[in-house]
């Protein structure tokens, strides 16, 4: 008798257990499909490089891989399944494949709808045309420290392959200062070969253009001529200034603002064409990542320093009028969170009748903003001139002249495909495998 009311505590206390336990998983469940609905109707569900593919048969839904994900949401729990539910966010950590129980996790480049193209690269680094080497993220491998430790070990192997050269020739010619070329540049100046490091755009490649205050996951790794650099977590900004610190320690010469145009065999050396010179060289070591180079708007005044093809920090528009073009996120994310500082004008130009590529969160955003009068938003509009204090504009058949200060364009990218089958490289594309 006396067992009874013991025995309805406990399945009391276990049924309210059991009933917040079900609660919060099915809270999350609606957000993971929220997230994946959003991410469908904004058209990013293609993961751009390495990604979890996950076989349904073998998950049991325990949930471990979506709270390894060092980046937040981009697995998610549906029907008790695990799913990519923000496949464009998916930098290729591989912390969800190293915890799930059931193996059920195979990381792979592309989709089946959607090939990515990865160059073939031997374990020496070197490419089907021997002299061009690929270290880092454009090899296929994401992640900062992959990215070091092939960066310092493609030059072991530039070192190893060294030949003869012509006296105005480079040992090797590295392009791209991301952590890859980075590393390179240093282990080249380490093993005093003749080098040359040529960056499109400043030092710290993807990393520099992370969001303020990111929180980097990384892993130690090892630096030539500094050592063990025993980062686990760190802020964006204090990770670069660490590599700024030991850039300049070292002396190392970086020519910025340049950029690689072509590379072509001439006779036992590479001639090097950049937007401003032409190098010979005995090795290139290919540092360039996946991003690709920003695509450019081809009109008058674009050269002018003003222009910018990414939003690092909203804040340094404040009490400008800025121009951003563009209509998928990063163009409406940019625009939303200028308009949130202090005195500034921002105005929205896009080429089509709406942002449907966008998602619906960033659409809000901006329509939110317009509304309040905080962005002027120009659909079907191209712009004609970038003037050094003012834009031109025309829409409806109208030339619209605004008053500006800065100019963020946002319309995507070029990846590096055409660039590297130039050089003759070849490009397997993958279509969901290993
Ligand atoms: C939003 C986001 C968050 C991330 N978070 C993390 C994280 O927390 N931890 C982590 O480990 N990794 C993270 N990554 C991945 C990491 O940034 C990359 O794997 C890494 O930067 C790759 O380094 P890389 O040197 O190979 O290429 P990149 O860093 O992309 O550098 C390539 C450089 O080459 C230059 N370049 C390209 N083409 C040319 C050309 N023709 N001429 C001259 N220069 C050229 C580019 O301007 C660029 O500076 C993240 C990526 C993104 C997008
Ligand atoms: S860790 Fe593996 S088994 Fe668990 S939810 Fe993720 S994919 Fe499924």
């Amino acid at each position: 008798m006396s067992l009874y009311p013991e025995f309805a505590v406990y399945a009391a206390t276990i049924g309210v257990i059991w009933a917040f336990y079900m609660g919060s998983r099915l809270r999350a469940e609606a957000r993971s499909r929220a997230t994946k609905q959003a991410a469908a109707e904004a058209g990013l569900l293609e993961p751009a490089s390495l990604h979890p593919k996950i076989d349904p048969l073998k998950c049991i839904g325990c949930g471990a891989c979506v709270r390894a994900c060092p980046e937040g949401d981009i697995l998610g729990l549906i029907n008790a399944k695990a799913e990519l539910i923000e496949p464009s966010h998916c930098i290729g950590h591989g912390a969800c494949k190293e915890v799930c129980p059931r193996d059920a996790i195979t990381l792979v480049f592309g989709t089946e709808k959607r090939g990515v193209d990865i160059p073939d690269v031997a374990a020496d680094f070197q490419t089907n045309v021997p002299g061009i080497f690929i270290a880092g993220e454009l090899g296929g491998m994401g992640l900062i420290r992959n990215a070091i430790e092939q960066g310092r070990q493609a030059i072991e192997s530039v070192r190893k392959r060294q030949r003869p050269r012509s006296s105005d020739a480079y040992d090797v010619i590295i392009v791209g200062a991301g952590p890859a070329g980075f590393a390179a540049s240093l282990a080249a100046v380490q093993h005093r070969l003749r080098f040359l490091t040529i960056e499109q755009d400043s030092f710290g490649g993807t990393v520099a253009h992370f969001p303020r205050g990111k929180l980097v996951m990384t892993k130690p790794a090892t630096l030539p001529l500094v050592g063990k650099l025993n980062f686990r977590e760190v802020s964006k900004e204090a990770l670069l200034k660490v590599w700024h610190d030991i850039a300049q320690k070292t002396r190392l010469k970086i020519n910025y603002g340049e950029q690689v145009e072509t590379i072509k065999n001439a006779g036992p050396e590479f001639e090097v064409q950049t937007s401003r010179a032409s190098y010979r060289s005995s090795a290139v070591l290919l540092a360039i990542g996946r991003r690709g180079t920003p695509r450019k708007l081809e009109v008058e005044g674009e050269d002018l320093p003003k222009v910018v093809y990414r939003l690092i920090d909203p804040q340094q528009y404040q009490g400008q009028h800025v121009l951003v073009i563009g209509g998928g996120d990063s163009a409406l994310e940019a625009a939303a969170s200028i308009a949130e500082q202090p005195d500034t004008t921002v105005t929205l130009s896009h080429r089509s009748e709406g942002f449907s590529r966008a998602k619906l969160k960033n659409r809000d955003r901006v329509a939110a903003a317009a509304k309040a009068g905080r962005i002027t938003v120009y659909l079907q509009s191209s712009i004609k001139r970038i003037g050094r204090q003012d834009v031109e504009i025309e829409h409806d058949g109208r030339q619209i002249r605004i008053r500006n200060d800065a100019v963020i364009v946002c319309v995507g990218g070029i990846l590096p495909t055409a660039f590297l089958k130039s050089a003759g490289i070849a490009v397997e594309t993958k279509y969901g495998t290993a």
